[in-house]
């Protein structure tokens, strides 16, 4: 691990363990190398005061472990498809390496459904979520033949319509909400009592109308739930999905045969943003699942799953230079290039979502030093962009790197353009085979020519003349 690296004061996470494995200890060893080769390399300098690195052969090994850990609970030959959560991190290339690493997409906007065609994940691989579906959306994936799973019944009822006239090879399902509660963080809670996602079981008269709505419908063969994401103890997303299993048996009962044959379990599993470690593991999620919902596993129902923070935050860093360090009020601060613009979350609610940060040297090596207590500002014009705040690191000097590791799902593929900052680059890196790293470009960095033309720029007059102009839609 480098020795710049210090976390948020909290070595152990959440399950209480603050094991390294090898391969933890391996990823952090790459992530220093890519960093010193960046540098080396130009890519990151006074010119490129900021990028976002993604490690490819942790993303690899992270899908692997995935895969595995299914392969090990459920019975052999039954169907699983582990279908990526597109919006933790919305990168064709990250789509397509996980495609071909046997990942399919979870996608929930015509965007999302967009990068996971333009990346080559197949209709059949594809799961579209979201509550808000316009009848467009149905229609595209009806007729492209990709699993809906419907949130609530007015969706059903427009499901309705479209089968009437078409025929579909898609998949369907209903969303449930099994309203179990909520984990530490509110906003990502899922199955809270008045969620606003799928259909609140526990509301009166909502079970039976779900159970009428499969006996009605002999196409609908899917159940679905996703109870919620990081904050939320394994135990409850395992009460979660005990809730949903114990659903499709009753309306598989209820119906008298096995109408229901695949369940969605969603995604949600936590990372753990104290330390390089990986915790808790999908082999361990997975065993917690079999010992709480034992007949999930044994052959009767295909699986889904929709992991997306998992998989990939553990495999992204963003990467930025100390432009200035200075003193205020006794305290040094560095600011730097990464800021709200990339690491949106942390800044707003720095309590619940810390970022670790890594100091480098500005010719990307580790930074040594003792710790100093200092703040790791960003680059936007209001006092709260912090990346970190009162942190002790080696003290970061004009020149130096700050790196947030942990940030490769909802950070800086989440872009908020705030002070109309440009996105920063994104590279993917592998070892070259020969000591070395090899990079990528995984997205270009956005030119502020790109901004102009986003932000209005060929119609910089529409506002002096509106009316001699016609406005819109007038004759
Ligand atoms: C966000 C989301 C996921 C992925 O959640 P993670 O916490 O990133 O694993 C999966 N399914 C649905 C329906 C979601 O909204």
């Amino acid at each position: 691990m480098g020795a710049g690296i210090h976390g948020t004061g909290d070595d152990v996470n959440d399950s209480g363990e603050s094991h390294l494995s090898e391969a933890d200890g391996e990823r952090a060893a790459r992530r220093d190398e890519a960093v010193r080769a960046a540098v080396e390399r130009g890519l990151l300098g006074p010119g490129t005061p900021i990028i976002g690195l993604l490690d490819v052969t942790g993303i690899r090994e992270s899908a692997a472990a995935l895969r595995a850990a299914f392969e090990a609970v459920v019975a052999p030959g039954t169907p699983v498809l582990h279908a990526f959560a597109v919006k933790a991190t919305p990168l064709v290339p990250v789509l397509r390496l996980l495609h071909q690493e046997g990942i399919g997409a979870e996608v929930a906007s015509p965007g999302e459904l967009a990068l996971a065609r333009a990346a080559g994940v197949p209709p059949e691989r594809t799961v579209l979520d979201s509550p808000a579906k316009t009848p467009a959306e149905l229609r595209e994936a009806l007729e492209l033949g990709i699993t809906v799973n419907a949130d609530n019944p007015q969706e059903l009822e427009r499901i309705d319509g479209l089968m009437r006239s078409a025929v579909s090879s898609s998949p369907i399902g209903i969303r449930v909400n099994p309203q179990v509660g909520g984990g530490s963080i509110e906003a990502l809670s899922t199955a809270t009592a008045t969620s606003k996602f799928g259909v609140a079981l526990r509301d009166e008269g909502a079970r039976e109308w779900v159970v009428r709505a499969y006996a009605d419908r002999p196409w609908l063969t899917r159940l679905h739930a996703h109870t919620g994401s990081q904050g939320i103890p394994l135990s409850l997303m395992a009460e979660g999905v005990a809730e949903t299993y114990a659903l499709a048996e009753e309306i598989n009962r209820r119906i008298g045969r096995p109408q229901i044959d695949t369940i969605d379990i969603g995604g949600g599993l936590p990372v753990n943003f104290a330390s390089d470690a990986t915790a808790p593991t999908y082999a361990e999620y997975a065993r917690v699942l079999r010992e709480a919902v034992p007949g999930l596993f044994d052959g009767r129902y295909g699986l889904v799953t929709e992991f997306g923070r998992s998989l990939l935050a553990k495999h992204g860093t963003v990467v930025a230079r100390v432009e200035y360090a200075k003193v205020s009020g006794g305290r040094p601060v560095a600011v730097t290039h990464a800021g709200v613009q990339v690491a949106t979350r942390t800044v707003y609610v720095p309590g619940a979502w810390p970022l670790r940060i890594a100091a480098y040297d500005a010719k990307g090596r580790p930074k040594q030093g003792p710790p100093v207590v200092q703040d790791v500002a960003g680059p936007a014009c209001f006092a709260g962009d912090l990346l970190a705040e009162g942190r002790a690191l080696p003290l970061l000097e004009q020149g130096d790197y700050a790196a947030a590791p942990d940030t490769g799902a909802y950070y800086f593929a989440h872009h908020y353009a705030y002070n109309s900052l440009a996105r920063p680059g994104i590279y993917g890196f592998v070892p070259d085979g020969e000591g070395g790293v090899a990079f990528a470009v995984v997205r270009e960095a956005q030119s502020v020519e790109e901004i102009v033309a986003e932000s209005g720029g060929t119609h910089a007059d529409a506002l002096t003349d509106v009316v001699r102009r016609g406005g819109i839609g007038r004759r």
